[in-house]
């Protein structure tokens, strides 16, 4: 049966840094993912706190939020069968380090907090996420 769906996914400024969203945005294209919507925004710190609020009592947290807003993100809509899942794969696991390889956080990925891609966790998730950035 067939099990299309979306997620978000977040270039995180990391890797904007260095010039590395096409080479990400390939890897999700050789995969079979669609870029459905996607737009470059730098977004503030309280929009951040929002975004990460699952985290706020992580002592991470303040961190976490300072480094995504510090710089230039990129929001992509994904869809593919099993996107939610199929992009948790391709990005590897959360600590670079224990990423398997060939995926974006191996390849890609600088430490546990700047581990270059964000994606949604569960499919309702992947809804509120892409209503956080895309509903107009
Ligand atoms: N993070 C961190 N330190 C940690 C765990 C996570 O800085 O010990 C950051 C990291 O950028 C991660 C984000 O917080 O991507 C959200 O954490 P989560 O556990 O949801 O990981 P993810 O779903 O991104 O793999
Ligand atoms: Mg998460």
């Amino acid at each position: 049966m067939s099990n299309l769906q979306q997620t978000l996914s977040i270039i995180k400024p990391d890797a904007v840094e260095r010039s590395l969203e096409n080479e990400i945005k390939e890897m999700f294209k050789s995969k079979g993912f669609s870029i459905l919507k996607e737009k470059k925004i730098q977004i503030e710190k309280f929009e951040a706190e929002k975004f990460y609020k699952v985290h706020e009592t992580k002592a991470f947290y303040n961190d976490l939020c300072a480094y995504l807003s510090s710089g230039p993100i990129l929001v992509m809509v994904l869809e593919k069968e099993n996107a939610v899942l199929e992009n948790r794969k391709l990005m590897g696991a959360t600590n670079p380090k224990d990423a398997e390889n060939g995926t974006i956080r191996e390849k890609y990925g600088i430490s546990i907090e700047k581990n270059s891609v964000h994606g949604s966790d569960s499919v309702e998730n992947a809804k509120i996420e892409i209503d956080f950035f895309f509903k107009d």
